[in-house]
C-alpha cells in the first residue's frame, strides 16, 4: 500500500513529507523497497515509534511504517532467548514475556518504542549487568542496502551483529531481533526525596547495593527524588504493586497530568518556576511497592518534552552534576522539568553510549512550549569536557568529526557502513550529520 502523508516525531520537534509509505508485511516486501530504491538511486527509511527526539528516523524518499513486522516468532526456553518481529512495541513484547513467565533483564522509562527503534539508539535504563536493550540482543534478521537478508548472532556473521545492535538505522533495515530474557522476576522500588548533599554523597553506595537507581533533580530547588529497584526473591504473585487510587494519584495525576498543566502554565510566568519546583519537589513524598519488573521500570509520560541526555565517564558524572547545577544557578534560565541521572554498566557494542565505559547518564528535559535551546546549549559544553557522549536519539549538535574521537570502534562501524550499505540507501540528514556522507 502506498501513500503520501506527512510524518511527525513524539515531541514535534521533527517533521518529514517522504514520497512513498509503505507498511511491508513480511521481509520479502522490504527487500523490495531497498531493491527499488536503490535502483532509482533513492533512500528508504524504516520508522519506529517516532520517539526519538533527533531526525535520525526521518525518511527522505521511502518511508517503511513497522506495523506489519509484529509479535513473537519463537520462544527457546533452552536458551532463553525470544525472538520477535522488530516493529513489535517494547509494551506488547512486555505483556507477552509476562504471560510466558519471561521478562528482560532491564529497560528504560516508557515502552512504547519499536524493538528496531529501541536498540538503533542506545535506549537504556540503569543499573543491571546490561542498562542497554542492546546488549540484551543475541540475534538480528537485518536486509541490507544491497537488499540481501543477512542473519546475524553470536556464531553467525557474529562482526554484524557485534555492530548493528546500535546500528543508528544505518546499516539496514532490521526485520526481527531475538533477545535473551530471564524468568520473570519482582522488583521492589523505593522512592525517597532527599537533600542535594545527601543524594550526591550516598549516590555510589546506593549504585553498589541497589540493582537500578535513578534520581531527578528539581532545578533551582536542594531536592532529589532518588527510585532504587531491588529484585526480591519471590514470586510475582506475591508483588504489591501500588494501590490504584495511589498509582492514579502519584503517577496520572501528580507526576505526569497536574505536572503537564503547572510546567505549561510556568512558561507564561517562568518566575514561577522556581517555587513551583519546590512545591513540586516535596509533593513526591516515599513509598515502596513491588511488581513484575516491566512494570516498576517503565511509566507513562503524558506531558510532551524535549530532552538531551549525555553519558559521561562514570567516575566524572558526580562532578558534571554538580557543574550543570552551579551553570544553572548562575544562570537567568529557568527549568521547570527535571534532570535524570542514571548509570549503566560498560558494554561492548562500538556506537553504544556505554561503549567500552562505565557510564553515568545525566538527561536535561523541557517542556515543549519552554525553548530548550539555551539550556541545552548551557549544558552541552560541560557535558563535552566530560568527554560526554550524546544521546543519538535525544536532542545534541554534534557532528561526525566531534563524535570519532569519543568512540574508539566509530572506524570499525564506518567500515561495516560501507559495507552493508555502499549506495547509502538509509541516509538521512542525521546520518550524514553524525556519520558523514
Ligand atoms: C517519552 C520518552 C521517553 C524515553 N525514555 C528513554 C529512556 O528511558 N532511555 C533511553 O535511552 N531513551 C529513551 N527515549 C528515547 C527513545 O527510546 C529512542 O529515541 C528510541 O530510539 C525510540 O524508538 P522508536 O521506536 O520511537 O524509534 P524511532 O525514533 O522512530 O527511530 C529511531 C531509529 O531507529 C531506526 N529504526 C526503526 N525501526 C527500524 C528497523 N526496523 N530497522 C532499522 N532501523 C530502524 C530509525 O530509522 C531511526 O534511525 C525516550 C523517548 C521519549 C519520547
Amino acid at each position: 500500500m502506498t501513500d503520501v502523508s506527512e510524518w511527525k516525531n513524539w515531541s514535534g520537534l521533527v517533521t518529514a513529507r517522504p514520497e512513498h509509505t509503505v507498511t511491508p508485511p513480511d521481509v520479502g516486501a522490504v527487500v523490495a523497497e531497498v531493491e527499488r530504491a536503490r535502483a532509482a538511486g533513492t533512500t528508504v527509511k524504516m520508522v519506529g515509534t517516532g520517539h526519538s527526539f533527533t531526525a535520525i528516523a526521518a525518511p527522505e524518499h521511502t518511508m517503511l511504517r513497522p506495523q506489519g513486522l509484529t509479535g513473537i516468532v519463537a520462544v527457546d526456553r533452552d536458551a532463553m532467548t525470544v525472538t520477535a518481529l522488530a516493529g513489535t512495541q517494547l509494551k506488547h513484547l512486555n505483556a507477552d514475556l509476562e504471560a510466558l513467565g519471561l521478562s528482560l533483564h532491564n529497560m528504560g522509562d516508557i515502552a512504547e518504542q519499536t524493538l528496531a527503534g529501541a536498540i538503533s539508539t542506545g535506549t537504556h535504563g540503569t543499573g543491571g549487568v546490561a542498562a542497554g536493550l542492546a546488549a540484551q540482543v543475541v540475534g538480528l534478521e537485518l536486509v541490507t542496502g544491497t537488499g540481501e537478508v543477512l542473519r546475524a548472532t553470536e556464531t553467525d556473521n557474529a562482526d554484524v551483529l557485534a555492530v548493528a545492535r546500535v546500528g543508528l538505522g544505518a546499516l539496514g533495515v532490521i526485520t526481527k531481533v531475538t533477545f535473551r530474557v530471564e524468568p520473570l522476576f519482582l522488583l521492589e522500588a523505593t522512592e525517597q526525596p532527599m537533600r542535594w548533599d545527601e543524594a550526591l554523597a550516598s549516590f555510589d553506595q546506593m549504585t553498589a547495593e541497589s540493582h537500578h537507581v535513578d534520581m531527578y533533580w528539581f532545578p533551582h530547588t536542594d531536592r532529589l527524588l532518588t527510585k532504587r529497584n531491588d529484585r526480591l526473591d519471590a514470586e510475582p504473585s506475591e508483588a504489591s504493586p501500588v494501590p490504584r487510587l495511589r498509582a492514579w494519584l502519584d503517577d496520572d495525576l501528580l507526576s505526569n497530568k497536574a505536572f503537564g498543566a503547572l510546567t505549561a502554565a510556568a512558561n507564561l510566568a517562568p518566575r514561577a518556576i522556581p517555587p513551583m519546583n519546590r512545591v513540586n519537589a516535596r509533593i513526591l513524598g516515599a513509598r515502596t511497592y513491588s511488581d513484575v519488573a516491566h512494570k516498576v521500570f517503565v511509566a507513562d509520560r503524558d506531558v510532551v518534552f524535549r530532552e538531551m541526555e549525555y553519558a559521561v565517564p562514570r567516575e566524572a558524572g558526580l562532578s558534571a552534576l554538580r557543574e550543570a547545577r552551579a551553570a544553572l544557578d548562575a544562570s537567568d534560565l529557568t527549568v521547570s522539568f527535571p534532570v535524570e541521572i542514571r548509570v549503566a554498566p560498560a558494554d561492548d557494542i562500538p556506537l553504544s553510549t556505554a561503549s567500552g565505559r562505565d557510564s553515568f547518564y545525566l538527561a536535561f528535559h523541557t517542556h515543549r512550549r519552554a525553548d530548550h535551546t539555551a539550556y541545552f546549549a548551557l549544558m552541552e559544553p560541560i557535558m563535552r569536557a566530560h568527554g560526554g557522549r550524546p544521546h543519538w536519539g535525544k536532542v545534541h549538535t554534534r557532528q561526525a568529526d566531534g563524535l570519532a574521537p569519543l568512540y574508539p570502534r566509530f572506524e570499525e562501524f564506518l567500515a561495516m557502513r560501507d559495507r552493508l550499505d555502499p549506495d547509502r540507501v538509509f541516509a538521512n540528514g542525521y546520518l550524514r550529520r553524525v556519520l558523514g556522507p
